[in-house]
């Protein structure tokens, strides 16, 4: 009884939230198979993330390793799981195995760990580096000049792959201020193309949250990660 309701309010949520994906595209001569929905379940029970997982929403992605590994362990295990939020080094061995992808790769120690836990699973997980491109001291991610020294030295990397590029943009109330954020991921990403060798490659920029994704897929995102706007407001029988 309770869930039917739940599930009513979420569909009616993902449908309004997919129109205003499919505008944004539109606008921007983007095709919507372009950009991918990331639901960042962050703020959402179990309960509530299976019954968007059973309507058809196939990539979640969480802050918190442990709240990843968490929801990863009572959820179907066709859940594609995203990590967004800062990964530190003592938590790449229990997070690694469940996930497709670490959109928050934030320095070279990371990357080393992650290329050592993986080789030692002999699996190969793909990766975004993280840029602080709003330049804001209280983000995690790699200094927009030091991409020039990381791509180099990606050549002894074998089990971890560079996909793209990831960022947060400031939360400004008019969205339009976050252009420049997300404008210089998408510049950075053309100047450092040719300079990447495979298999490592700047195929996606993961930008854009509820405040600002439609700037972010009209600057080239291929990712937008939401939450608040998905699920704010949703009341639920049992959390
Ligand atoms: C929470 C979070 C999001 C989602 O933000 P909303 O504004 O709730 O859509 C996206 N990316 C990261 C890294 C987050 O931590």
């Amino acid at each position: 009884m309770g869930n039917a309701f739940l599930e009513q309010q979420l569909k009616a949520r993902v449908d309004m939230v997919e129109n205003q994906i499919q505008r944004a595209c539109q606008k921007a001569g983007r095709g919507r198979e372009e950009v991918l929905l990331v639901a960042v379940t962050k703020t959402i029970s179990v309960e509530m993330a299976g019954v968007l997982h059973q309507m058809g929403v196939t990539d979640f992605g969480e802050s918190r390793p442990q709240e990843l590994w968490r929801k990863a362990s009572l959820l179907p295990n066709n859940i594609r799981w995203h990590q967004i939020g800062h990964l530190q080094t003592n938590k790449v061995e229990r997070t690694l195995p469940l996930v497709t992808m670490i959109h928050s790769v934030d320095s070279w120690k990371l990357l080393q760990a992650l290329e050592k836990e993986a080789e030692r699973l002999q699996m190969n997980i793909e990766v975004l580096l993280e840029v602080n491109a709003s330049g804001e001291s209280n983000k995690h991610g790699f200094h927009p000049e030091e991409m020039g020294i990381i791509f180099p030295r990606l050549e002894g990397i074998k089990n971890v792959t560079v996909q793209g590029l990831m960022t947060m943009a400031a939360y400004e109330e008019n969205s339009e201020k976050c252009r420049p954020t997300f404008a210089l991921l998408r510049h950075l990403e053309n100047r450092f193309r040719s300079l990447i060798k495979a298999p490592h490659q700047l195929n996606h920029l993961s930008m854009g949250m509820s405040n600002d994704f439609a700037v972010a897929i009209e600057e080239g995102a291929t990712m937008i990660r939401l939450g608040t706007i998905l699920f704010e407001g949703i009341s639920e029988v049992a959390r």
